[in-house]
């Protein structure tokens, strides 16, 4: 279906840390690579085993970090868990200009940021079936210190408070069920009359000329 939009969707895919959105996300990248092109973004947390600068993040210093947001280079930025995280938005804009959906994977107050300057944004957030599951998997994954996981059980409390300001829940028990549902919701979104105002005007005008006998 040849539809007018030519810019892409803006997503952003929140959900505790220890959801499983990295995966959903890396999954639906691999199945759909010519759909969607997904945000780097810029932190200052240190590299965990096997992630690499430019590919997970940019891994910079909080000097760094701070020069991006004087020279408004960042979508929007927030902390988490003592560490600032932020969007740059020169590659989000040139993928949304050539009709790539776009998926930002940050987390709720930048989230609200991004739907603030952007109110097109879609909101999706993503959760584990229950909060024992969440808990076993940030504890399985190894990577971070006990004190660091109750952090971030803490912060998942604070998120869960905010979910109401999304616009879709993904419950995550099944990954390839998942991403088949993100999928959809996303592609969904161009179906929307307020995406699509040159083809109803063209459909208008095509309707009017036939009305007068042309
Ligand atoms: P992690 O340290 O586990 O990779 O990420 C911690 C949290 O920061 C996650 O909820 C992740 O979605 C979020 N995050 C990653 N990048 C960004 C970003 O650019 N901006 C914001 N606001 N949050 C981010």
């Amino acid at each position: 279906m040849k539809r007018s939009r030519k810019t892409g969707i803006l997503t952003v895919v929140s959900g505790f840390s220890g959801s499983g959105k990295g995966t959903i996300m890396k999954q639906l990248l691999e199945k759909y690579p010519d759909t969607y092109a997904l945000s780097i973004s810029a932190t200052t947390r240190t590299p965990r085993p096997g992630e690499s600068h430019g590919k997970e993040y940019f891994f910079v210093s909080e000097e760094e970090f701070l020069a991006m947001i004087e020279n408004h280079a960042l979508l929007e930025y927030a902390q988490y868990v003592n560490h600032y995280y932020g969007t740059p938005e020169a590659y989000v804009r040139q993928q949304l200009d050539q009709g790539k959906d776009v998926i930002l994977e940050i987390e709720i107050q930048g989230a609200l940021k991004v739907r603030e300057a952007h109110p097109d944004t879609l909101l999706l957030f993503v959760t584990p079936p229950n909060g024992e599951e969440l808990k076993n998997r940030l504890t399985e994954r190894g990577t971070e210190t006990e004190e660091v996981i109750r952090s971030r059980l803490s912060r998942a409390w604070q998120e869960a408070q905010g979910v109401e300001a999304y616009d879709y829940l993904v419950i995550n028990d099944n990954l390839d069920e998942c991403v088949e549902q993100v999928h959809t919701i996303i592609q969904n979104e161009h179906a929307r009359v307020a995406g699509n105002h040159e083809l109803i005007e063209k459909i208008r005008a095509e309707l009017k000329g036939f009305a007068k006998g042309e």
